[in-house]
């Protein structure tokens, strides 16, 4: 089971990251991978365009450059002295070293700078030694073999010049058969077209990677603006507009197994609002859910961090509350309650209110320990386990879960567990418990009351298994099991001889609901061939809440087939003289309350002085339960008490020892 509910918990946390890593993190991942790609892309392109314009004017350049080295080397060689003042006349400007590095010729301004570097071209295998120029260096060697090229002053030097550019260079080239160098400055020119061509595609660039980012901002934007959304939607409680179950599990489990709340102690608690069903009734759906998004408001309000507060169910509320100690949480607890009646001052509303405890966790050096394996959906279910202690009563209450309810709880799950099987092991055992006459003390007759002999749980009363069954139906098997055997008992004993009285046995109210109840009843009796006058049916008052036409109607019946109808416990609870005018009952059985407590002296034996009468006048014979004292028995002997059944005579005794009390009767009557 628990597993279970980890494994659910896990998938629903699951579910829960996916949905936030697609809504945000996905889509910003997928456009940060796409920038990016696209940008490379567009470096490497934007490489090979300026590399391409860069190596085509640079085999321009070197042309042009080439056609004046072989002139120099030409005029030189020859001595011509016109083709040197043609030369002179060119723009060219040049250096010419022998090997040892010493000029041998110079024309125009040297601004060939530091040592040149050898590049190769990306269409050749030929290796150029280049140098920087000092004045405008925009191209360069990059000292890798390749050559630089200076984007931003070449830019502004653009922008200052509207013709074309011409960016120097310089190249050396071997004359003389190697035995000189020829350095000169190689104009690398670039006209309007291609400036306008490499400025256009790098803004061009620039622009789709400002339209691309501004798309990936806005869709980042948008998909934490739809998380939000699906967070809502996980845990938006539609009808309070504040957060749902869900929102309280998941953020409950964390508060109480972060190391952060470690040192504090929290209350789990179920709040319930009794009154909401009939509210809807009398008002509207919409109306009570109204009123439901006002408690939840209310209770929020009065939160302290790291409190929470949750609509959980229809009208269950689900909190954690910072605990200190149990008196603090039901004042706490009060104030709420008192809160919540300020909501609506024209009804008196009940909330019935249910928390389980959790402490703070300790090793054995008292070192605080996180509390890793909490899990707020377990202790609120405890919370809850509290309140339906209380469900019964309509009225506004206050229930803390603790051991006494966790043994009472288990031990409804053993009943439950075990009923049938008990039933069919014939584990139930009838115990008798006689009834006398208090002037002649002689047996006038017995009540049947069960026991469960069970070999695990030992000898069980009554009172620990029958509100169990009243609950959860079961009753009807243990009454229907009674009945046969107080009847198959009965004839054997009249078969033996024995000089039998009436045994009543218990009916409960929930077999009432059953119309062929008489009829049921008849037939098993007959069944066990035990005349009907030796059974007397006993019903306790509450019953005759119910449908009273039903009751009356079986009562009749009962009676018709000859079984005597008592009352039980008459005076315990809420007391219906109306039930005795309205049932022709046979027997009135006085709850055992009158002759203790608060009922006892004086004013008691008038109530039951006064009860008897009232029953004499009604034709009904009247039994006194839980009469323990000889002043009592002497008492409602001259009250004229028909029976007695108490400890004062005799407890509930097994089969066996009842045989003896009747034998005994019937000595003790014929001496
Ligand atoms: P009840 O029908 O009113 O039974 C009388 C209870 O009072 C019995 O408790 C009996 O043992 C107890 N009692 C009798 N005289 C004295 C006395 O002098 N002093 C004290 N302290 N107690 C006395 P028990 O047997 O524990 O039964 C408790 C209740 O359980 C019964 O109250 C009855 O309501 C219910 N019950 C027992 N057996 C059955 C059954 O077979 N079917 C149904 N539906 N209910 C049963
Ligand atoms: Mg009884
Ligand atoms: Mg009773």
């Amino acid at each position: 089971m628990a597993s279970a509910k980890k494994d659910r918990n896990k998938e629903r946390v699951k579910l829960y990251k996916k949905v936030r890593n697609t809504s945000t993190w996905g889509s910003t991942v997928f456009y940060l991978i796409m920038i990016l790609l696209f940008v490379v892309t567009m470096v490497f392109l934007a490489g090979f365009v300026l590399e391409y314009i860069f190596e085509t004017k640079f085999a321009q350049g070197y042309r042009e450059l080439k056609h004046t080295a072989e002139l120099y080397e030409l005029a030189d060689k020859e001595k011509d002295k016109s083709l040197m003042e043609h030369i002179e006349t060119e723009n060219t400007d040049f250096i010419v070293r022998d090997k040892t590095g010493k000029v041998l010729y110079r024309k125009g301004e040297d601004t060939c700078k530091g040592e040149g570097s050898d590049i190769k071209l990306s269409n050749g295998e030929e290796t150029y030694k280049v140098y920087e120029d000092s004045k405008l260096g925009f191209i360069y060697p990059d000292g890798d073999g390749g050559l630089g090229f200076k984007i931003k002053d070449f830019i502004k030097w653009v922008s200052d010049h509207e013709e074309n550019i011409r960016v120097p260079l310089w190249i050396s080239i071997d004359i003389r058969s190697g035995e000189q160098t020829f350095i000169g400055k190689a104009q690398l020119t670039f006209d309007r077209r291609d400036t306008i061509l490499v400025i256009e595609f790098l803004s061009g660039v620039a622009g789709i990677v400002f339209v691309i980012g501004v798309i990936t901002i806005i869709r980042i934007i948008k998909s934490a603006v739809n998380y939000k959304r699906v967070v809502r939607l996980f845990y938006y409680d539609p009808v309070t507009k504040g957060h749902n179950w869900m929102w309280y599990v998941r953020y409950g489990d964390e508060r109480l197994r972060s190391s952060f709340t470690k040192k504090y102690s929290f209350a789990v608690v179920n709040l319930v609002f009794r009154n909401y069903r009939t509210y809807c009734l009398c008002h509207s759906l919409s109306e009570g859910e109204e009123l439901l998004a006002r408690i939840d408001k209310a209770l929020s309000k009065e939160l302290k961090k790291p409190e929470m507060c949750a609509h959980a169910t229809t009208s269950n509320f689900a909190l954690l509350l910072r605990y200190d100690d149990r008196q603090k949480l039901t004042e706490r607890l009060e104030g709420l309650v008192k809160k919540l009646h300020e909501i609506d001052s024209e009804h008196k509303f009940d909330f019935q209110i249910g928390a389980d405890i959790v402490p703070v966790y300790r090793n054995e050096g008292g070192r605080i320990l996180r509390r890793k394996d909490v899990s707020i959906e377990n202790v609120y279910n405890n919370a809850c386990s509290a309140r339906a202690e209380l469900a019964e009563t309509e009225e506004t209450g206050i229930r803390i879960f603790d051991n006494a309810l966790l043994e009472e709880q288990r031990w409804r799950d053993i009943v439950h567990e075990h009923q049938w099987n008990a039933l069919k092991n014939r584990e139930f055992v009838v115990y008798y418990q006689p009834k006398y006459d208090p002037r002649t003390n002689a047996l006038k007759g017995a009540e049947a009351l069960v026991r469960w002999d069970s070999p695990e749980y030992g000898f069980v009363t009554p009172g620990r298994i029958i509100p169990i069954f009243e609950k959860n139906g079961f009753i009807t098997q243990i009454d229907h099991y009674m009945i046969q055997h107080v009847a198959h008992d009965q004839k054997a004993w009249l078969d033996g001889g024995y000089d039998c009285v009436p045994v009543s046995v218990n009916v409960s109210r929930a077999h009432f609901s059953e119309n062929d109840l008489a009829q049921q009843i008849r037939d098993i009796v007959d069944r066990e061939q035990c005349p009907h006058e030796l059974i007397e049916i006993e019903l306790t008052e509450s019953a005759f809440f119910d449908d009273k036409k039903a009751m009356i109607e079986t009562i009749k019946k009962l009676k018709e087939y000859g079984f005597a109808v008592s009352m039980d416990d008459f005076g315990a609870g809420y007391s219906s003289l109306n039930s005795l005018k309205d049932m022709p009952l046979d027997v009135l059985k006085l709850d055992a309350e009158f002759f203790r407590g608060d009922n006892a002296g004086e004013r008691g034996e008038i109530v039951v002085s006064e009860a008897i009468k009232l029953a004499k006048s009604l034709e009904m014979r009247t039994v006194a339960e839980g009469i323990e004292e000889k002043e009592q028995v002497d008492f409602l002997a001259q009250q004229g008490c028909d029976m007695i059944q108490g400890y004062y005579f005799a407890k509930p005794m097994p089969k066996n020892e009842y045989e003896e009390k009747m034998q005994r009767s019937k000595i003790a009557e014929n001496n």
